[in-house]
């Protein structure tokens, strides 16, 4: 039988991953701007670090995890996120002794046992940013910002901003408590799973898509009005910040996160065009973390998007680099000279294919055309003969002649190019 990958884990083949390159230069292009720094952390921590900052009443640890027993009988787990990884990395080197504002970036790929869909998958890739060491509203506006910003910059107008607020451990228990004894009243719609969630985490039943859960939560009590008067501050000086940039953005008092450590600003990057995979992005506070980890009093607020679903929302454009140049040969007798001349070109800088098996001029050319070749040339006797050819612009058939060397042609090529 032939051997495939495992299910839920993809390939990206080079016609998709111009469009990731893509994705992931603009990221890196804005969030240096707003000064991040990359961090690279492992794919696979102990198992502990997530049940600890993720919460073990989570989807995630209670069922997403690919976790297991290495051959040293220690249990690892197949990382479900990044922020854990890099709050657990920011404390091991004491980061913030140096300084405790870091601005970091990451990406790549994260594993949660999910059931497979369109932009849902086993594997699949995060790009994120954090910054800890500041409680101020301001970092919440600029992380929402630049958001903001790399979405505009790659060229979409989907998904939109929604905010919200969870409170912080002082005023949640008190929601949490409202919340709980509103859902109790309804039990009898609610599915198994928030049945469940009413006791570990009934915030989780407002995220619930079941529509019977839905309805009997349509009027559910609002965590907004629970906020006490640190949070109410916070939050609207966050709406304060995000109006003196014109950042549109709506708010969601319904959205709660997945993961248990957020407090305070949370956010969605949210779409209609991927489905019930409206999620293209998310974050939030967490003001708790670090202290959770074992590290100092120090918050932090970050966020996650999910590459695949930007990659889906992007659609088809065309991302894929193309020659500059395709050099046919007539015959075999001129395979030298273009060779040299397709190495001296490549090796200042212009991208140029040939013919790699003596092909006839016809496929040769449409080799040319299925490259998307911008220019081609033909050498044949003559060429070499006269030091000179014309070089044909694909796109309309336009010729130009010049001096078949590397400056002739380079000189050529890149001028049109600019
Ligand atoms: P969802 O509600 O879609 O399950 P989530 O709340 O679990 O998303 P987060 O943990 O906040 O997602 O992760 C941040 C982003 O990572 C999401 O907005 C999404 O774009 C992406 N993401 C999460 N899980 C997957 C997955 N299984 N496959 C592809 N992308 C994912
Ligand atoms: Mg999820």
């Amino acid at each position: 039988m032939a051997l495939t990958a495992v299910k839920g884990f993809n390939d990206i083949l080079p016609d998709e991953s111009g469009r990731w390159q893509y994705i992931e230069q603009t990221a890196r292009r804005v969030f240096e701007l707003n000064g991040f720094g990359e961090i690279r952390v492992p794919v696979m921590e102990k198992t502990e670090l997530f049940c600890r900052s993720i919460g073990d009443a989570t989807d995630i640890v209670e069922k997403e995890m690919y976790t297991f027993v290495d051959k040293g009988e220690n249990s690892v787990t197949l990382r479900p996120e990044g922020t854990a990884g890099v709050m657990r990395a920011f404390i091991e080197h004491k980061m913030y002794a140096q300084d405790p504002i870091a601005k970091l970036y990451y990406m790549g790929p994260m594993f949660r046992y999910e059931r497979p869909q369109k932009g849902r998958y086993r594997q699949f890739h995060q790009i994120g940013a954090e910054i800890t060491g500041v409680n101020d509203p301001l970092a919440d506006a600029q992380v929402l910002n630049m958001l903001t910003s790399f979405f505009r910059e790659i060229g979409l107008t989907e998904p939109t901003l929604q905010i919200n607020s969870l409170g912080c451990p002082e005023c949640r228990p008190a929601y949490r408590a409202a919340l709980r004894s509103f859902l109790e009243e309804r039990i009898g719609h609610l599915c198994d799973d928030c049945k469940r969630r009413l006791v570990t985490n009934p915030l989780r039943a407002l995220d619930c898509k079941v529509p019977g859960c839905v309805e009997a939560t349509t009027l559910a009590p609002s965590v907004l009005e629970h906020l006490c008067g640190g949070c109410d501050d916070h939050f609207s000086s966050v709406r304060r910040y995000l109006d003196l940039s014109a950042t549109p953005y709506s708010i969601n008092s319904r959205m709660v996160r997945g993961l248990d450590y957020y407090t305070r600003t949370t956010f969605e990057m949210v779409t209609g065009l991927l489905g019930s995979q409206s999620a293209v992005a998310a974050g939030g506070r967490y003001d708790g973390l670090i202290s959770q980890l074992g590290g100092p009093a120090i918050p932090g607020i970050g966020f996650a998007m999910g590459l695949e679903r930007v990659a889906l929302l992007l659609g088809s454009q065309e991302f894929a680099t193309q020659p500059d140049l395709f050099i046919a040969t007539m015959g075999g007798g001129e395979r030298d000279v273009a060779f040299r001349l397709m190495d001296g070109l490549l090796k200042s800088g212009v991208r140029v294919e040939m013919d790699y098996e003596g092909k006839s001029l016809k496929s040769q050319m449409r080799r040319a055309d299925k490259l998307k070749a911008r220019y081609s040339v033909v050498i044949g006797e003559n060429e070499v003969a006269s030091g000179r050819a014309s070089i044909k612009r694909m796109a309309d058939g336009f010729q130009e002649e010049a001096a078949l060397t590397i400056t002739g042609i380079q000189l050529l090529v890149k001028s049109v190019k600019q």
